[in-house]
């Protein structure tokens, strides 16, 4: 299949995420679980999730699984992973039974699921291990390789803000935007036949709230807000500073999650267990692969303003990454939402009233 689906929207809603900061507590998968997957055949799912670099990820191997644009603007093939072994079929301990002195197991023998590979990493301790945590969200692209498959046109992204969705009424399960999206971020509910994703909480973004994700980060490594908006964190980030970067760029989806590349760690050591002087854990090809080219720029910038920060004091570029309100990191507007024509109330109305979220099974 072939197409190119640019989608102009009149704003764009993005993220931006500073690795540098976040810790792997898993704080922001829970929230995003509690409040759209954990029921309904989406068990399996993770509309967030944080998966260790390097590693496998979740689903297993999506990185090289396909999906997304080649540079002419062809659709790309890409798999549809299975459960059990791609993401793994979720499972539950016998709790109850442990006062009897039963055997402690699960009710099934996983063999994948989310951050199954977590901390493990790469290298050698303690001379030059290391590993950082991606956390991973639909990227809403601008181009999005699962609008882009969908047969059905099940797949929008809304005018408002370039969130993209999928309408369920229109979408009859055959999986085709799996295969399309290369982040494998959109996923199939067995139980209702239809493909599901992360929505961007829109329903709170339009009452001026961030995602449930950014809301709860515990490392507020999560900076939400318009991509227009010229005097806002995200802005100032991924256009003023150049220091936010998409997620393989080379998929060609046109990602608007941004990414804080991770800076600096320890120094590697030698074998007398001296730290070897320049050198570095995290090896820069490995960057370049997942964020791009942008990626050594990004870093000197930042470096460069550490030490201009210790030389003058002053930093507006670490301002706004040490971010000391957590409610600085959020630039969103109720208002644009309440002024906005919304010709796509209907869908909108659905996941307000729950029909598609409640803890009742589906009919
Ligand atoms: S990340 Fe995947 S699911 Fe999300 S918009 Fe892009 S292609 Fe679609
Ligand atoms: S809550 Fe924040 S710090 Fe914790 S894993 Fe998620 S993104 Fe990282």
């Amino acid at each position: 299949m072939s197409a190119t689906a640019i989608v102009a929207s009149k704003r764009q809603l993005a993220m931006v995420m500073d690795l540098n900061k976040c810790i792997g507590c898993q704080t922001c998968t829970v929230a995003c679980k509690t409040q759209w997957t954990n029921r309904n055949g989406r068990d399996y799912m993770y509309w967030n999730n944080v998966e260790t670099f390097p590693g496998e990820g979740y689903p297993k191997q999506w990185q090289t699984s396909g999906g997304g644009f080649d540079n002419e603007g062809n659709l790309k093939d890409g798999v549809i992973p299975e459960i059990e072994t791609g993401y793994g079929t979720p499972w539950d301990f016998n709790h109850e039974d442990l006062a009897k002195g039963v055997e402690f197991k699960s009710n099934v023998a996983p063999i994948w699921g989310p951050n199954w590979d977590e901390d493990q990493g790469a290298g050698n301790f303690p001379s030059d291990n290391y590993f950082f945590y991606i956390p991973r969200i639909c990227n809403h692209c601008d181009n999005p390789g699962c609008l882009a498959a969908c047969p059905r046109d099940a797949i929008f992204k809304r005018g408002q803000d370039g969130v993209v969705l999928v309408d369920q009424d229109r979408c009859q399960g055959y999986r085709f935007c799996i295969a399309g999206c290369p982040y494998k971020k959109i996923y199939f509910n067995p139980k209702i036949s239809k493909s599901e994703k992360c929505i961007f909480c829109f329903p709170r973004i339009e009452k001026g709230l961030p995602t449930a994700c950014a809301q709860q980060c515990v490392g507020r490594i999560r900076f939400v807000g318009f991509l227009d908006d010229e005097e806002g964190q995200i802005y100032k980030l991924v256009k003023k500073y150049k220091v936010a970067l998409p997620l393989r760029p080379d998929a060609n989806t046109g990602a608007n999650v941004y990414y804080v590349p991770p800076v600096a760690g320890p120094l590697k050591f030698d074998a007398n267990g001296k730290p070897i002087e320049g050198s570095d854990r995290v090896p820069p090809e490995q960057l370049e692969a997942l964020f791009g080219k942008e990626v050594h720029a990004a870093i000197k910038t930042i470096k460069d303003e550490m030490e201009n920060r210790k030389a003058t004091g002053k930093s507006e570029l670490l301002d706004l990454l040490i971010a000391y309100k957590h409610s600085d990191m959020f630039r969103l507007d109720a208002g644009y939402y309440a002024h906005h024509n919304n010709s796509l109330k209907p869908v909108d109305h659905r996941y307000d009233a729950g029909k598609f979220t409640s803890f009742k099974a589906v009919h």
